[in-house]
């Protein structure tokens, strides 16, 4: 145990779960940490997403120079969904009786990410860390489109990283390589008119239904995949055109879903629908847009490096077991954080909680393994650093 007690340990993770971040207000979360930071002399800034002013990024800093090792964690949660589901208040974290604490985001992943943060002060009170940089980037936007994440890109707080950690939820296996997202909108633009006199209108809806008869008859030839994360999807999930019987629509949409791998990756996605749009086009009067309003890279990584190998020796250690390296189907910031890196760059997502949790009605994490995992980070972190030359 180090300078912080269990009980802090336990209500620093309770204060962070009461605040209702559901993507947005991640600047209180931010807030608070700064907060904690400020008290054992960690600088930590604050980044302001740029379309709110409740929205925000941390980056918080210890030791200096090279190398630069990133740890990162999401401050947004997901929606409760219908609280009367819940057996326990989603934003008061209780403990049951089986030494789990319940709470929106105890998985996913407020304990992972106070976890790194507290793990922080530990290294800095026990002046542990010999050389190189830790540099602590809390996200907004994960849940929804990594919005906060490609800020941190943009601003350049990736350019010197030499190794990341993501603490996602993933504490019965480490992974090194994930799936990209993607949804994109299609939408029809058409003309409106009685339906008694059509020839004065042009209907949206008929361009669009054949435009996805058209991408799932060619996305059926795909047959690539990938050893590790299997084939890539897409989806067509909603569909929506028209407001009244008799009137000819002017307007249609039709929302997408991909889960992409390196060897169809999201620019093959975007080429494939604009070659569809373009047929329908010339085969009729129809006016087509692409909007891929969500657009999450694969990140694909050899495993082959150091820090990889020392998160599964502290993992195996820790707990007493023999962790799997694995690839995930789920996506993370790493989409935005990793753009740029090659396949041989250390990425390692590990963190408290079981991936099933994340997203769950009673969400939990268990007390041992979060408190465990603040230990756990406090000396693969510093020994990484240390003994890299
Ligand atoms: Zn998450």
């Amino acid at each position: 145990m180090g300078v912080l007690s269990e009980k802090e340990r336990i209500k620093i993770l309770s204060d962070v779960i009461e605040i209702q971040s559901i993507n947005d207000n991640e600047l209180e979360v931010a807030q608070y940490l700064q907060k904690l930071f400020s008290s054992y002399d960690i600088k930590a800034d604050i980044v302001q997403l740029d379309d709110s002013d409740t929205r925000a990024n941390l980056v918080a800093e210890i030791g200096e120079g090279k190398p630069v090792l990133g740890v990162s964690g999401h401050m947004d949660v997901v929606t409760t969904g219908d609280v009367s589901n819940w057996n326990y208040e989603p934003f008061k974290l209780t403990e049951d009786d089986q030494g789990r604490l319940h709470g929106r985001g105890s998985a996913d992943m407020k304990s992972g990410l106070v976890a790194l943060a507290l793990s922080l002060i530990e290294i800095k009170q026990s002046s542990t860390l010999k050389k190189g940089t830790i540099r602590f980037m809390a996200t907004a936007g994960e849940e929804i489109t990594s919005s906060g994440a490609a800020k941190l890109y943009d601003e350049g707080y990736m350019n010197d990283v030499d190794a990341l950690l993501i603490a996602e939820p993933s504490q019965d296996g480490i992974v090194y390589t994930h799936k990209g997202t993607m949804d994109i909108e299609v939408i029809s633009k058409g003309k409106s008119a009685h339906s008694s006199m059509p020839e004065l209108g042009y209907n949206a809806i008929n361009p669009l239904t054949d435009f996805i008869h058209y991408i799932n008859a060619e996305y059926s030839k795909v047959d690539t995949s990938s050893e590790l994360l299997g084939t890539p999807t897409m989806n067509s999930t909603v569909i929506q055109g028209g407001d009244q019987v008799n009137s000819i629509p002017e307007y249609a949409s039709s929302l997408f879903n991909m889960r992409t791998i390196p060897e169809f990756d999201n620019k093959r996605f975007i080429e494939l629908f604009e070659k569809i749009k373009n047929k329908v086009e010339q085969e009729s009067n129809a006016s087509l847009a692409i909007n891929p309003y969500v657009n999450r890279e694969p990140v694909h990584t050899t495993g082959e490096n150091s820090f990889l190998k020392l998160s599964k020796q502290y993992g195996d250690d820790y707990f007493n077991r023999d962790l799997e390296l694995t690839a995930s189907t789920a996506t993370t910031d790493a989409s935005f954080l990793m753009k740029g890196k090659d396949d041989a760059f250390p990425f390692v997502m590990y963190g408290p909680g079981e991936t099933g949790q994340a997203h769950q009605v009673d969400e939990y994490v268990y007390k041992d393994v979060y408190l465990t995992f603040i230990d756990l980070y406090t000396n693969l972190l510093t020994d990484y650093l240390n003994q890299e030359s």
